[in-house]
């Protein structure tokens, strides 16, 4: 009898660098590739928002379109179940005989709960169930520290890992790919290739997944260079290529830190290396370190008073100010200009989130979960630990060693828009949401 196994494809939408798809090809005759659309899921509600709005669902569908395609490309395909992971895993297992279901560690509190129980009921089954690290550039395992003793403050965290870890190599891609007949009617998900995701912002570049990821970043390294202006341009409101744009992409998976990692050594190798090369590797290591700091804090992230336990943070929540806030119709036109971007686009840059953040928790003086289950809502990249770990660092109940960042507008406005240019390119369209 043939060996089968399902990857279960969650946040890890690519064939490169895919520890689970590759173990599963290795390891058995035949592999179901899986991803489960759970409506349910995204429609919960969480703090009044849907936890995944329609910007972020149009390209979750444009990613799972192209990852079908690669697989296809490969021998295989992309089985889009509707429902949740646990009745379509139960469906499935009780008509195909199932080695072992592989998926990713999840690091959001809900997910890994559902991992557990996925577990639990394929156990009983007889089916093994393995989750693995896929979604850093340093692998857990090679870190300096056990996660409960990871260091609270990045500094001293980055400083112990650049000096005493390192970045593994790419786990090979897979060339081909033999997935089992399955019956006709589990193919229920229809792909659509095109998607009503409105490409007018002025910073998103043209959305799709891993292909559209890995020639996105051979434009921004090596194509255009721009990498070699990183640091001092990664500030900026607007614009195609002050910044990487990769969270789009790490988001959902489409690419692998560690190949990014591993690109950027071989663009310092083959071209230059200076402080914006080096700088775009810090910023990704924050990424690593909320992930980090999400294991080691499971609960206490979605907490008002965060992993501090304690803090002057009131959880005050009028409805009438929140609205003024999303529609970008608050007393600020700077603040407006940055929450109608979100609003149509489902981007903001990183220093406009800042602002508007700190905007909602300290002039506003609303309860910072609300924000931050906003942004999770909307924002096109969300991921659990970056969103989740940079408003509680704001509101001064995360991983900040100065309590809190309140931030001067004035000053900020006068530094990153002195003649207006962003407020006017947004407060001056014509919303259409
Ligand atoms: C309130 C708030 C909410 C945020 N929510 C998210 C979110 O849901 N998803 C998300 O990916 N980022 C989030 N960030 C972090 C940051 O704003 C985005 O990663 C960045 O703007 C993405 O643009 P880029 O890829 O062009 O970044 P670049 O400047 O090119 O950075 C390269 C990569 O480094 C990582 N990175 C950069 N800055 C940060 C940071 N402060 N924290 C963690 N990782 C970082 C990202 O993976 C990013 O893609 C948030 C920041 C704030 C202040």
């Amino acid at each position: 009898m043939k060996k089968i196994g399902i990857v279960l494809f969650t946040s890890d939408l690519r064939l490169h660098d895919n520890t689970t798809l590759n173990l599963a090809i290795k390891e058995n005759d035949l592999v179901i590739p899986l991803f489960c659309w759970d409506e349910d899921f995204m429609n919960q509600l969480q703090f009044g928002f849907q936890r995944v709005g329609s910007i972020r669902r149009a390209f979750l569908n444009k990613v799972l379109y192209d990852l079908h395609i690669g697989l296809k490309a490969n021998g295989g395909y992309l089985l889009v179940r509707k429902g949740n992971s646990a009745e379509i895993l139960t469906e499935i297992t009780n008509v195909i005989s199932i080695h072992k279901v592989y998926t990713k560690k999840q690091v959001g509190i809900e997910e890994k709960r559902q991992n557990e129980y996925l577990k639990s009921i394929l156990r009983k089954k007889g089916i093994d169930f393995e989750e693995y690290s896929t979604s850093t550039m340093y692998h857990p395992s090679d870190l300096p520290f056990s996660m409960s003793s990871i260091p609270e403050v990045f500094t001293k965290f980055r400083k112990i890992v650049e000096k005493e870890a390192f970045v593994r190599e790419l786990v090979p891609t897979p060339s081909k790919i033999d997935c089992p007949t399955i019956p006709k009617e589990w193919m229920d998900y229809s792909f659509s290739e095109s998607t009503n995701l409105i490409e007018k912002g002025f910073s998103l570049p043209e959305l799709g997944g891993e292909q559209r990821s890995l020639n996105h970043l051979n434009w921004y390294l090596f194509e255009k260079q721009h990498i070699l202006h990183y640091k001092e341009t990664r500030n900026e409101l607007s614009g195609l290529e002050f910044s990487s744009k990769l969270s789009l992409w790490l988001s959902l998976g489409c690419i692998s830190p560690k190949y990014i990692y591993h690109e950027v050594k071989r663009f310092e190798n083959e071209y230059k290396a200076n402080d914006s090369t080096y700088w775009l590797i810090f910023e990704l290591l924050w990424r690593d370190f909320f992930r980090f700091s999400f294991k080691k804090h499971p609960i206490d992230y979605y907490q008002l008073h965060g992993i501090i336990g304690k803090s002057d943070r009131k959880a005050n929540r009028n409805a009438e100010i929140i609205q003024k806030w999303i529609e970008g119709k608050t007393d600020n036109a700077f603040v407006n200009a940055a929450m109608r971007e979100l609003k149509v686009t489902g981007w903001m840059s990183n220093r406009m989130r800042q602002i508007v953040a700190s905007y909602f928790i300290y002039d506003l003086g609303q309860d910072w979960r609300i924000g931050a289950a906003y942004f999770e809502s909307q924002l096109i990249d969300y991921d659990v630990s970056s969103n989740w770990g940079n408003w509680a660092y704001i509101a001064g109940v995360g991983n900040d060693p100065r309590a809190g960042r309140q931030f001067n507008l004035e000053k900020q406005e006068e530094q990153y828009d002195k003649d207006k240019v962003y407020q006017k390119l947004w407060n001056n369209q014509k919303l259409e949401v």
